[in-house]
């Protein structure tokens, strides 16, 4: 019998994005005022440490500190530490992941340990898929509540509950949980007699060469597929169809989560949004299999595999 299911891929396309590949156990409904408190006291309990946008990962690439460790550092004494769940299976000995903060002010010796930038440890492989998804998780919580201190309706002090993943105002009892904000990201696609074109862009901010797909933030009050087209047309004055959702992303910078579409253009004369955008063309098929391998003649460059933009371009030009 056939399965409302046939067509799709075995291993969704989500999956090959960077940041996908967190396993932590979350236990969203475990979580408790004691949540904390009891993963420190458990002996198997590691954290990942953060200052700022970068994570300190000792020599040889493992990121996890014991809770002895992440004291010494000063880490746990900030106040800013969340539970991320725990560890998938045995294997990795299965007990309670937490992501903490280390203060401005404490010197770290970094000659044992190095803080790293998130997005070059994305993109050097500096640590395997499974830490690279968790310390994405830390990171975007740490970052809220170093923002959210404050209640945003009367102003008091919050408190972190509910292990890192709410804060409560003593004052006014409103609750406030973590933010996650959706931007779609998209690869307009037109149809000629002498083969598809997608269209691609440049932000001034790109590395040399380089174009991606267009992308903005989603609305209030708009789906998916509403903003995959308002931001299409105003970016470049292309006017979308239908649209086709490929995948997301977590991305952390600080706490956003991509959402890849493939959308239908309608027309092909560009008008480009000046401000947001350098340049914006069409591409071919086989000059973006160049730019994807590397050797287009002009230097032009999709960007790197750990972005959904390169899953998008590849998914399509694989087709
Ligand atoms: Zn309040």
């Amino acid at each position: 019998m056939p399965s409302f299911f046939d067509g799709l891929p075995e291993r969704e396309p989500s999956a090959d994005n960077g940041f996908a590949g967190n396993r932590i156990r979350r236990l969203s409904e475990q979580r408790n005022a004691q949540s904390v408190g009891s993963a420190l006291a458990d002996a198997d309990a590691r954290l990942y440490l953060f200052r700022g946008d970068k994570t300190l990962i000792k020599a040889g690439g493992n990121p996890l500190f014991a809770v002895g460790e992440a004291t010494a550092l000063g880490a746990v004494a900030t106040g800013i530490v969340v539970l991320l769940g725990w560890a998938d299976n045995a294997s990795n000995g299965g007990g309670p992941r937490l992501a903490a903060a280390i203060a401005e002010t404490v010197a770290i010796d970094e000659t044992r340990v190095a803080f790293t930038d998130l997005r070059t440890l994305a993109v050097t492989g500096g640590v395997s898929a499974e830490h690279l998804g968790a310390v994405a998780q830390g990171r975007a919580l740490l970052n809220w509540h170093m923002r959210h201190r404050f209640c945003a309706n009367c102003g008091a002090e919050t408190a972190i509950v509910a292990g890192g993943y709410r804060r409560d105002c003593p004052a006014c009892g409103v609750q406030h949980f973590p933010r996650t904000d959706p931007v779609v990201i998209m690869l307009a696609i037109a149809g000629r007699s002498d083969g598809e074109r997608v269209l691609l862009g440049r932000q001034p901010h790109f590395a040399p060469g380089m174009y991606s797909c267009l992308a903005g933030f989603m609305e209030a009050g708009e789906t998916i597929e509403d903003a995959v087209r308002r931001e299409t047309h105003e970016e470049a004055g292309i006017r979308i169809g239908r649209v086709r959702y490929h995948a997301s992303q977590p991305w952390p910078f600080p706490s956003s989560l991509m959402i890849g579409c493939h959308a239908e253009a309608l027309t092909s004369e560009i008008a480009r949004d000046e401000q947001e955008l350098e340049d914006c063309r069409w591409f071919s098929r086989d000059e973006l299999r160049l730019m994807l391998a590397g050797t287009h003649p002009d230097g032009i460059t999709a960007p790197p595999p750990i972005a959904i933009a390169n899953r998008l371009i590849a998914a399509w030009v694989e087709r």
